[in-house]
């Protein structure tokens, strides 16, 4: 079987439907090929029991492109943004912070902790904002390359050092202190509250292998604000019909310009000739040849796996060698038979339809990462919940309601003991955690899906269970993101591209990986 394709894209995850959408409007002949018997990737809803649709990993929405909402017209291919209003943090004394999208509201409640910080967290959020937007768009470019010496490198590199030049003194300040300092060095010269720093700090560590007292965490909050910043819906908010609804309606475009998607067709080989892709074999030995290759997998999948070190310069391997994975997140999803009851705000008000985080203190987010340095998983985690059931009830049965739970820290590599062994145990911690504040959840449980790290490596194909394909540290961001000289989609194999998470601007359902990825194929004109 073989035939001639413009573009083959290797993994259906909403980056390689992206990428495979936009080759498709420019005219090419699209083949993607999903290894899983569905598509989404990491951004995907499955009924993992009867009548309960999970977002099984990613759970909300928030840094999808505008410009990319748009072109690929998301909402008539069925893309809709429920909003996730607030964030609600029950304390170990009983009393809760709860802040929500309305700043009186949110004035009010932060001033019963702290005046002051009520006072200042306005400013705070419009220094976010203005730190956003000087670095949004550097999510949409290709990374130049710095090292290359090529004008075509230097010239976006001047215009970014001109724009910095050209932001008032406070910001430029502010800038390098984001990508210097820890998440909490950086809050704590704003506000003074415990409770409100902590939920704050938690945005810095998603998916990272650090503590919130970590330097270089004070950048991811940035990253998450992103979102905020111009984003198509200014907060986070939920896919109706769960997150899996994002890359169904991308890979709804895609079909629409004329791609085939297949699932079920895991790739083995990616074919190299005299330094060039070809085509693909996949596991059952079917092959296919193209002009060019793009993979969305991550970098050891794509080279270690499918193209084979002795394809590649040395000097590439070791770099790919050395990319950090270190997964350190796991997600524990719950089909229950009705609401949890949190003791420090009791009954089912509207602060359950928004975040519901479990870090009551910086110490605790700090103990939580002391566990996982020493090879444990944190035996009282940082949890982040959402009952998006609440809000779109087209994903759990009338009356019952599905409950997702995103938990640090899972490291990889436990330090004795598998996570096969330890996966219930697992469970068990992180509903105990949460019952200390919601004493009724676990008679409300029917169902739950415990994944771990090694689970999100086997059934997801995310390399030590990293949600992101990597971390999102400084020294694997922007023009080192996989590897020197390789940020911008191109790789050492002529006609093979990178079109994933591992590449600029790293993770989150932002799809401009796979956007500007096809832009870089375009440009290249190899098809
Ligand atoms: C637990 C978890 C929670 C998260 N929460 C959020 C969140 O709330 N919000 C957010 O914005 N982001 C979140 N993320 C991150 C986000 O989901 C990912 O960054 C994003 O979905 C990655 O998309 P991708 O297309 O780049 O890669 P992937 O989704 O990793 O897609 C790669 C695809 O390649 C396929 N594949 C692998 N091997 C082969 C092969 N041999 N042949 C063919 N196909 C193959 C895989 O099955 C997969 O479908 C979360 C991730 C996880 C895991």
């Amino acid at each position: 079987m073989s035939r001639k394709w413009d573009a083959i894209v290797v993994g259906g995850g909403h980056n390689g439907l992206t990428a495979a959408a936009y080759l498709a409007r420019a005219g090419r002949k699209v083949l993607v090929l999903e290894r899983r018997h569905v598509l989404g990737g990491a951004a995907v809803t499955e009924e993992i029991f009867p009548g309960f649709k999970f977002s099984v990993c990613s759970y909300v929405v928030s840094l999808l492109r505008p410009e990319i909402i748009r072109e690929l017209q998301l909402a008539r291919h069925g893309l809709e943004i429920l909003p996730l209003d607030g964030t609600f943090t029950p304390m170990e004394s009983g009393d809760y912070l709860w802040r929500v999208d309305d700043a009186a509201k949110t004035f009010r409640e932060i001033s019963r902790h702290s005046r002051a910080d009520a006072e200042i967290y306005g400013d705070y959020g419009r220094a976010m904002v203005e730190l956003g937007r000087f670095a949004k768009d550097i999510l949409a470019m290709t990374p130049p390359d710095p090292f290359s010496g090529k004008l075509a490198d230097v010239r976006p590199l001047r215009d970014l050092l001109d724009r910095f030049r050209a932001l008032p003194e406070l910001d430029r300040h502010n800038q390098l202190q984001l990508f210097t300092m820890s998440a909490i060095d950086f809050l704590d010269q704003w506000f003074e509250t415990d409770v409100l720093k902590a939920t704050m700090s938690a945005s810095g560590i998603i998916g990272t292998f650090l503590g919130v007292r970590s330097p270089g965490t004070a950048y991811v909050l940035l990253h998450h604000y992103m979102g905020d910043i111009d984003g198509a819906f200014r907060s986070w908010g939920f896919a109706k019909g769960g997150t899996g609804m994002v890359s169904e309606s991308i890979a709804a475009a895609a079909r629409g310009f004329g791609a085939e998607i297949r699932v079920n067709s895991p790739v083995k080989h990616i074919l190299v000739k005299d330094n060039e892709a070809t085509g693909v074999v996949l596991e059952n030995g079917d092959y296919h040849l193209a002009s060019v290759v793009l993979s969305s997998c991550d970098p050891r999948l794509t080279f270690m796996r499918m193209v084979g070190a002795e394809h590649l310069p040395p000097a590439f391997v070791s770099d790919v060698s050395r990319y950090k994975f270190r997964g350190s997140s796991g997600k524990v999803n719950l089909a229950l038979d009705g609401l949890p009851d949190f003791r420090a705000l009791p009954g089912h008000g509207r602060h359950l339809r928004g975040a519901i985080s479990i870090s009551p203190s910086v110490d605790y987010m700090e103990r939580a990462y002391d566990e996982a340095k020493y090879g444990q998983f944190s035996r009282r985690p940082y949890i982040d919940i959402v009952i998006p059931s609440l809000t779109d009830p087209t994903v759990a049965p009338p009356g019952k309601h599905v409950m997702s739970c995103f938990v640090q820290y899972a490291p990889y590599d436990l330090r004795g003991g598998s996570w096969d062994e330890q996966r219930e145990w697992f469970g068990d911690t992180v509903i105990n955690t949460i019952c200390e504040h919601a004493p009724n959840l676990r008679e409300r449980i029917l169902h739950r899906q415990v994944l771990t790290p090694l689970d999100l490596e086997r059934e997801f194909g995310l390399s030590e269970g990293n949600i992101f394909q990597g971390e999102l540290s400084l020294e694997q961001l922007f023009f080192l993101r996989p590897a020197p000289g390789w940020a911008g989609y191109r790789t050492p194999v002529r006609r093979l591209y990178l079109c994933g998470s591992a590449t600029h601007p790293g993770g989150g359902i932002m799809a401009a990986n796979g956007r500007n990825a096809a832009n870089r194929v375009l440009g290249d004109r190899l098809t």
